[in-house]
């Protein structure tokens, strides 16, 4: 349903700015950036495309890519030809789309690993029941894309990534079916679901899982704070974090995100509190966040509202985050560079992790874009740490578009690694972040991981590259 996917671009085809949003777009970048911009260059266009015959016979031994929604930025899907192959097989998981069973009296549900975030909620819709699962790419990703990528969503804290609602998964793999036992919670030994979850499509195909669904909540109170800086809301957050409050939006805007997302024009850092709840009303917790926020200089001026959608800078916020991968495909018909990179680290280093992310990366787009806006939020919140992620924006030179990414993604996840940050809270692994993953992770966990490989896919089939060699 809905207009055709764009072959090049975010989303679909009609939703694609048009030439006087593209105009307006290089405008905001001009004044953001300093530099001049476009114009805007021609769009590639479909009958130019020559596609050259298929080099593989049936039945050729191959490598398998498994293709679920296909919205990995680490390049988990791309079909890197390995040494002594042909070609790569492109398995599309698209048709298993329907959620096939559910457990009322325990609120799972047994759904098919290639549906989509909107069919997944409108079959759960139908039983009175929802997944609250809504990474950006919601609309194009697929349940076994976010289970293979361990994926993070709408939940600022406790269940922040998919890992929480997974009870079961079925997995083919060359060496037959595995699959973990349905239980709520098990001490038996480590856990075999372990070995799915974030296996980026390297030890066999995610078919369908048990999920863990909810009620829609009937109750939510949510409220816009500003902070006169980002350290005084990080301040805030991690006391919200640890506050056992646990709100489910907890996203704090550097006053660059508040600018471009259209949240706030002054220059104040805007943190997005919000709770749900299927089950109370929520203004206790509403009035002691608000407290928390207060102590660090948090200022609520319109005070708490309730409801789905109230017109306020929550809703402003949602809208834009949505528009923004489109924004970032017509940024890149503009000539600019327009991306991003994320991590977790705890409390005690986030100040001097984000002071060095800041620094290298700025220092990094002057050199090799001379000039550029990089922004920062905090997606996600622990009790012993939080996820920054950041969004960066440069002028490209023509034909040099790939190494100058190259070199500002480089400076990035090196001075995340340097400052003690993980490659990745949520965008994985995939071909991208592999040499920080190989230094990142234990020596003798890469060997166990190799040798999981070696059991499950003997011959080196899945996705190689990915994860591993
Ligand atoms: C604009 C944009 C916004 C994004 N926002 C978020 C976000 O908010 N949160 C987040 O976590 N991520 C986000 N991502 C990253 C991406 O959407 C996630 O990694 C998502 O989980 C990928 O799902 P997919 O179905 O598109 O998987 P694909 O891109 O098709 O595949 C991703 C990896 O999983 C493997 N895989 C896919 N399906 C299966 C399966 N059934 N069995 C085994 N392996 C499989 C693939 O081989 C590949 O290695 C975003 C990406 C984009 C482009």
């Amino acid at each position: 349903v809905g207009s055709a996917l764009s072959f090049w671009a975010w989303g679909r085809a009609d939703r694609f700015p048009d030439l006087a949003a593209r105009r307006a777009l290089a405008e905001q970048v001009e004044f953001l950036t300093g530099r001049a911009v476009g114009p805007p260059r021609d769009l590639p266009v479909a009958e130019k495309v020559r596609l050259p015959p298929p080099r593989l016979a049936e039945k050729a031994r191959a490598p398998v890519v498994p293709f679920g929604g296909g919205t990995s930025v680490v390049g988990g899907v791309e079909p890197a030809l390995p040494a002594g192959f042909n070609g790569v097989v492109s398995l599309d998981l698209g048709r298993l789309d329907r959620v096939l069973e559910v457990d009322e009296v325990s609120r799972c549900a047994r759904v098919q690993a290639g549906i989509r975030g909107p069919a997944l909620e409108e079959q759960l819709a139908a039983h009175g029941l929802t997944f609250r699962h809504y990474p950006q790419s919601f609309e194009f990703s697929t349940l076994g894309g976010w289970i293979a990528t361990r994926a993070a969503g709408h939940f600022a804290t406790l269940a922040t990534r998919i890992d929480h609602q997974v009870q079961a998964v079925r997995m083919l793999t060359p060496r037959g079916p595995y699959e973990t036992p349905r239980v709520p919670s098990s001490g038996a030994g480590p856990a075999p679901q372990g070995l799915v979850l974030g296996s980026e499509g390297t030890l066999g195909v995610i078919t369908e899982a048990w999920m863990r669904v909810l009620r829609p909540p009937r109750w939510r109170s949510r409220a816009t704070v500003f902070f006169d800086g980002f350290a005084a809301g990080a301040h805030a957050a991690r006391e919200l974090a640890q506050s056992g409050l646990f709100p489910s939006n907890c996203r704090l805007l550097d006053p660059g995100e508040a600018l471009v997302h259209g949240v706030a024009t002054g220059g104040a850092a805007v943190l997005l509190l919000g709770f749900e709840s299927a089950d109370h009303p929520l203004d206790a917790w509403m009035a002691r966040g608000l407290a928390v926020a207060g102590a660090h200089g948090g200022r609520c001026p319109d005070g708490p509202s309730s409801g789905e959608r109230t017109g306020d800078a929550a809703d402003a916020w949602r809208d834009a985050f949505f528009r923004a991968p489109y924004l970032q495909s017509a940024l890149v018909s503009l000539g600019v560079l327009a991306d991003t990179f994320e991590t977790a680290c705890t409390w005690d280093r986030f100040e001097s992790l984000h002071e060095t992310v800041v620094s290298r990366v700025e220092e990094a787009l002057r050199l090799h874009c001379g000039a550029g806006l990089l922004t920062c939020r905090l997606t996600h919140v622990y009790p012993d740490g939080a996820a920054p992620y950041y969004t960066f924006v440069a002028p490209a030179r023509a034909g040099a578009e790939i190494e100058q990414w190259r070199e500002v993604k480089r400076a990035a996840a090196d001075a995340v690694a340097a400052a003690g940050g993980t490659v990745t809270h949520h965008h994985a692994v995939g071909r991208v972040h592999r040499p920080w993953y190989d230094r990142e992770r234990p020596e003798p966990f890469g060997r166990v991981l190799r040798a999981a490989k070696e059991t499950l896919d003997p011959a080196g089939v899945l996705n190689p590259g990915v994860l591993m060699e």
